[in-house]
């Protein structure tokens, strides 16, 4: 994620930048605003390197882009329990993940078209394929399709999105 994090258009210190690790079966990311990000166990269990990085560049993307974000953890009597940067590698020991539900806003389309297209830039300039971005979206879709909660209820219209990466 630090790649990903230097090549966002905000110049902010990875001291900064607070990620916290929800204990949610379902797949999901959130962007709180302020450089604090929330992801899913069940992200975080069930993607691999590139697909997480995907949905990664879009939650900074949507931070880069000012889009308001109201992301919080409700149900938790824990303090945030954020974890460093540095833990948050994927397979890495030493992931206390939050008790919680995590209730996220819904982008618009148009915000979710946007977050896409800079999410590519993002992955670019750290040296990743628009199909990072891509390959992410449609693994989002397929993974999914039977819960009601998760990535699409906050980030909809995948396949437009798909579409319009495509055609980047
Ligand atoms: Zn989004």
């Amino acid at each position: 994620m630090v790649p990903l994090l230097r090549a966002g258009n905000k110049t902010r210190s990875l001291k900064q930048v607070r990620i916290g690790v929800i204990e949610d079966p379902n797949i999901n990311a959130a962007n709180a605003g302020g450089g604090e990000f929330y992801i899913t166990t069940g992200l975080l269990q069930k993607a691999n390197d590139d697909q997480l990085r995907g949905i990664l560049a879009h939650e900074i993307a949507h931070d880069d882009l000012g889009h308001v974000a109201r992301a919080q953890v409700l149900g938790t009597g824990l303090s945030l329990g954020v974890i460093l940067l540095e833990q948050f590698i994927p397979g890495s020991s030493a992931i206390t993940p939050i008790a919680g539900t995590l209730v996220a806003r819904a982008h618009s389309r148009s915000e979710e078209l946007s977050a896409d297209r800079h999410a590519v830039e993002i992955l670019e300039r750290a040296g990743y394929s628009k199909n990072v971005m891509i390959d992410a979206l449609v693994w989002v879709m397929k993974s999914s399709q039977n819960d009601g909660g998760g990535f699409l209820s906050t980030h909809p219209a995948t396949t437009d999105r798909i579409d319009a990466l495509r055609r980047l």
